[in-house]
């Protein structure tokens, strides 16, 4: 380090590699292609690798733990024996089958000593996963029960300490903190708590830092970011409970607690009464916390300042970060502040300069993890007095002002219409009951029409179609003829089987928001820019960086020429802003909700075109919506207020008689089900088929006026279900909700699956309306 700088922290890195090398390990291991020697070495090459990357970007808290081979919070429930009986390991300490089948489920059988597995023994499925806080990275969801005990199983904290010492690095070992881990799980008791566990949980911690204390670590890292959320005194008091113990029965080893994504709000007091040597903030989504800590009394507090942003792909001002933080780190005193990034860089991608499909200007907007290490080490020599820095400060202001006044980023027409939105055009002309009428007028649908969410499978021609035209191998004409060769096909099929109200199967798209991204001006795409979803997977999200413009339609000759094909209506199929908005790097000069609305206007200009090329039904998807709810419950209403506002931009343009659809993936209602209602769409489908249409109670008991279509088709599984599993999946729909107000379809999109998947289960469906039909 050198003698005029701050320490810089990371917090914790991407572990997939700069070119997604563990993903490539993995995926070799688990198809037999590599040794388990083999990934094991691979992974502490990326350990080593990433080691000595921060350390000549000038981070001087290195973390270390924050490698995984599949998720975090995975490693920390096999730490503390936290293993379901159906993956019980026989031995002491836990294997890589067992941990990859806690992951990812497991086909082996009992013959197989190492597998360990339980009385499920000829496989057992996967732990449950879901989204890590409000990114989209998901772990897998700890399991925990009354009575339950906990024991040390995994040294990997401690063995990864180990190796980067030996490789001569100082690490600041990560763990996820007991509050967190525990809150984080569930339990089959739904009346059990298990925070209750967390006096048996903390031994097992406390071994850990021994551990790591005799090893020669001298501070470690509890990531607590529950701090952010909404607690209830009880929880409040256990983590005080938690870190009292540390202080009491722990050695000497110093505490730095993690808190990201967001303010603390009521939480605040208790961060800063745990009995702590340091403390984490998210200064980007909290700026207000700064002043708040400066003013704390308790001088022997550590206090880490997240100001570089973990969450998204900007580059910073750091002339004006030095002018905000100058003063509070005056009064904090140097030798109390560490500089570190709002959270772990683990949400973005790792290296700008692997780009080089970017032109200079935009790519000098944008800083990825190994850019904002960089910045944080600037921006440490420079709030510690060294001049030297003085050239790299204005080159990052001036990087700010191009970008602020590029005029790449500001459309003129844009703003107009920001400008012109008025109450009319957020509202469809006449009201739900009216259009209703109109609508079964012009398409006299059987009771319980059927129709599927948008997707037919991608299939590998389908893939290879699309990798051959991107690398010029097929011309343009040639791409058309096989899309449209698809299309007919599924065209002919939807016919041929039944169904009543048809799709064009997306075959021409590669993701449903990349697809709408590249045809509109304002976003830009990375080659390399991948930032892991889960395990071995990677996403590789649109960013968002200027107006958002539709020069052309994008949709409409594709969906022409699927209607021309047939005399059932073809419903065409949108990605909705919201969604978008949600699977994008977004701009961060003007607020989401102003971006949204961009969006919205986009997709509007294409809703009528549609209509005007003759579209009757327009499916709008806002898979996202729900997802992209704030951590705090006092934020819902805004966003709900203006996602809902957005969607109804996007689909206020149509006269009566255009049906418009909206789908939401997997989503729990109760909570939202008046914005839903709000959102005012003719049809909704949603995902119910795994909870036996218990999502519909939300539904019936808002009394929710327009139709639904619930999915009675499991799309992400394999399995075909029956024509009579399916009738009673709508009978149940049916004591719920009225027989008029029902659709059916499957939960989702179909472009996972494969033909000899869907072909009988969308006949069986198909069967299954016809028999409701007759029974009703
Ligand atoms: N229309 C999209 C599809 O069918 C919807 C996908 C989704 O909801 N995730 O694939
Ligand atoms: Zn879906």
């Amino acid at each position: 380090m050198s003698l005029l700088s701050l320490p810089v922290a990371t917090l914790g890195t991407p572990r997939i590699g700069p070119r997604r090398e563990l993903k490539f390990a993995l995926e070799s291991y688990w198809a037999g292609k590599i040794s388990e020697q083999q990934l094991l070495e691979d992974a502490s090459g990326l350990r080593a690798a990433n080691w000595a990357r921060q350390k000549s970007l000038g981070v001087t808290v290195i973390p270390s733990n924050d490698f995984s081979l599949y998720d975090q919070v995975l490693d920390t429930s096999v730490m503390v024996g936290a293993i379901p009986e159906i993956y019980a390991s026989k031995g002491e300490s836990v294997s890589l089958k067992t941990y990859f089948a806690m992951a990812r489920g497991s086909q082996c059988d009992d013959q197989d000593a190492s597998c360990g597995l339980g009385p499920r023994g000829s496989g057992a499925p996967a732990q449950e996963m879901t989204k890590w806080f409000d990114t989209n990275y998901h772990y897998m969801v700890p399991e925990f029960y009354k009575g339950q005990g906990f024991r040390l199983c995994s040294r990997k904290p401690i063995e990864e300490y180990v190796e980067a010492k030996a490789l001569g690095f100082q690490t600041r070992p990560v763990l996820i903190g007991p509050v967190t881990f525990l809150k984080l799980g569930k339990s089959a008791d739904s009346a059990f708590q298990p925070l209750s566990l967390l006096d048996d949980l903390i031994p097992v911690y406390i071994d850990v830092l021994h551990e790591l204390a005799e090893r020669g670590a001298s501070w470690v890292q509890f990531d607590e970011p529950c701090l952010v959320l909404d607690l209830n005194e009880a929880v409040r008091k256990s983590l005080l409970h938690a870190y009292n113990r540390f202080a009491k029965e722990g050695p000497a080893i110093k505490i730095m607690v993690a808190s990201y994504f967001g303010e603390l709000g009521d939480n605040l007091d208790t961060a800063l009464s745990l009995p702590v040597s340091g403390l984490h903030f998210d200064l980007v989504r909290a700026p207000e916390l700064l002043d708040k800590i400066v003013a704390v009394g308790r001088s022997d507090l550590v206090m880490s300042l997240g100001v570089i942003d973990g969450r998204n792909v900007w580059r910073s001002n750091l002339s004006s970060l030095r002018q905000r933080l100058e003063p509070a780190i005056a009064k904090l005193g140097k030798h109390r502040v560490q500089l570190a990034p709002s959270c772990s860089l683990l949400h973005v991608p790792v290296d700008v300069e692997l780009e080089t499909g970017l032109t200079s200007d935009v790519k000098s907007w944008l800083a990825f993890s190994v850019q904002k290490m960089r910045e944080l080490a600037i921006l440490a020599r420079a709030l510690a007095g060294d001049q030297n820095v003085g050239l790299a400060l204005a080159d990052s202001e001036c990087a700010a002002t191009a970008r602020r006044t590029s005029p790449k980023i500001h459309d003129a027409n844009v703003a107009t219409r920001m400008r012109a939105i008025d109450q009319t055009m957020r509202r469809r002309a006449s009201p739900f009951a009216r259009r209703s009428e109109i609508q079964r007028a012009r398409f006299g649908l059987p009771a319980f029409p059927t129709t599927t969410i948008g997707s037919f499978p991608q299939t590998r021609e389908v893939r290879n179609a699309r990798a051959a035209h991107a690398l010029g191998a097929m011309s343009d004409e040639q791409y058309r003829r096989f899309i449209k060769e698809e299309i007919a096909r599924a065209v002919r099929w939807q016919e041929d089987i039944g169904l009543d109200v048809l799709v064009h199967g997306e075959f021409e798209r590669n993701d449903m928001v990349q697809y709408f991204g590249e045809q509109l001006g304002g976003f830009l795409f990375t080659r390399k820019g991948w930032v892991q979803s889960y395990g071995s997977r990677c996403v590789r999200p649109p960013i968002l960086f200027g107006d958002v413009v539709r020069s052309k339609p994008i949709t409409v000759d594709w969906w022409c020429y699927a209607q021309s094909l047939t005399s059932k209506p073809m419903k065409a199929m949108l990605t909705g802003p919201v969604t978008i908005l949600n699977w994008s790097f977004v701009r961060d000069d003007i607020p989401r909700s102003e971006v949204c609305r961009q969006l919205a206007l986009a997709i509007r200009d294409e809703v009528r075109d549609l209509e005007n090329a003759g579209a009757a039904m327009i499916q709008i998807d806002e898979a996202a919506l729900r997802e992209g709810l704030p951590l705090r419950r006092s934020e819902w209403k805004a966003y709900l207020d203006w996602a809902g506002e957005c969607f109804r931009i996007c689909s206020s343009g149509v006269a009566d008689q255009t049906q418009i659809h909206t789908h939401m993936c997997y989503s729990e209602f109760n909570d939202i089900i008046g914005a839903i209602a709000a959102m005012d769409a003719d049809v909704i489908s949603i995902e119910t088929s795994r909870s036996k249409m218990e999502l519909l109670d939300a539904f019936s008991k808002y009394d929710y006026p327009n139709q639904i279509g619930p999915g009675v088709y499991d799309i992400h599984s394999p399995r075909v279900p029956e024509v009579g599993e399916m009738q009673e999946l709508m009978v149940l729909a049916r004591t719920r909700l009225q027989e008029w107000q029902l659709w059916v379809n499957p939960d989702c999109g179909l472009k996972t699956r494969n033909w000899e998947e869907v072909r009988p289960a969308l006949t069986n469906m198909v069967a299954a309306a016809r028999e409701l039909r007759a029974a009703s």
